[in-house]
């Protein structure tokens, strides 16, 4: 019981966060703003409290089976993700010895489970979208804090370190990217990158995504014709 109240607290606490958002995100990650906290009142870790004005889409794939469900991507991307966080030395702020926290609830079976996917979205071969994070919570996908704070994260479920997504796959990312475009008017096309453009040391989403006959300009095509759709 006291431990759901606590739950619950969190959770209040994190969707004031949300809601506070703009003032947070006029602050540089340099300098923080007078009174910054990294933890809530309750001493559980806010790591949203560095959340940006969203200006990019990140596209990832999962490199698992397609079928792979978000309980297996976030019990994954606690250990891959959040664990070495945890076992390190880093400052601002110090963890280490605690167990890893994400502060992202989700209701499940009644009870609310502590989520760890570092993606927005998950597209799945048939064009299904399943939203994983809420814009206003900070994804742990890019490899860079910055570009983490300011980024929606779409991820292709499947692994397309060879060959690419499905025609249905493609067709949804890009209506997603085209309603973000128009949602948050500081995504511009240029701003639709992969994680291999963030963080060379990876090639997610694949080996064929960039070049001129690279899925990267398939997507950005039907995402040029998706807003061109809706200008009509
Ligand atoms: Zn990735």
């Amino acid at each position: 019981m006291k431990k759901n109240l606590l739950i619950l607290l969190t959770l209040g606490l994190f969707l004031v966060g949300c809601a506070h958002t703009p003032q947070i995100a006029q602050q540089s990650l340099a300098v923080q703003p007078a009174g910054f906290s990294w933890f809530h009142r309750d001493g559980t870790i806010n790591w949203d409290a560095q959340v940006l004005p969203i200006d990019t889409i990140v596209v990832h794939h999962s490199a698992l089976d397609p079928n792979a469900t978000w309980v297996r991507i976030s019990n994954l991307q606690k250990e891959t993700l959040y664990r070495p966080r945890y076992e390190s030395s880093d400052p601002e702020p110090y963890l280490k010895g605690q167990e890893p926290h994400s502060g992202h609830f989700r209701p499940v079976g009644g009870e609310w489970r502590e989520v760890f996917y570092a993606y927005h979205w998950l597209v799945r071969p048939n064009g299904k979208c399943e939203r994983l994070l809420q814009d206003c919570e900070v994804g742990w996908q890019a490899g860079n804090w910055d570009v983490n704070c300011r980024s929606i994260a779409i991820c292709f479920a499947g692994d397309f370190t060879d060959g690419q997504p499905t025609d249905e796959a493609l067709d949804a990312c890009a209506t997603l990217i085209a309603g973000y475009m128009k949602n948050f008017p500081a995504i511009k096309i240029e701003n639709v990158i992969g994680h291999r453009e963030v963080n060379p040391k990876t090639i997610c989403p694949g080996n064929g995504f960039l070049g001129p006959d690279g899925w990267k300009q398939t997507l950005i095509n039907k995402v040029h014709h998706n807003v061109m759709q809706s200008l009509k």
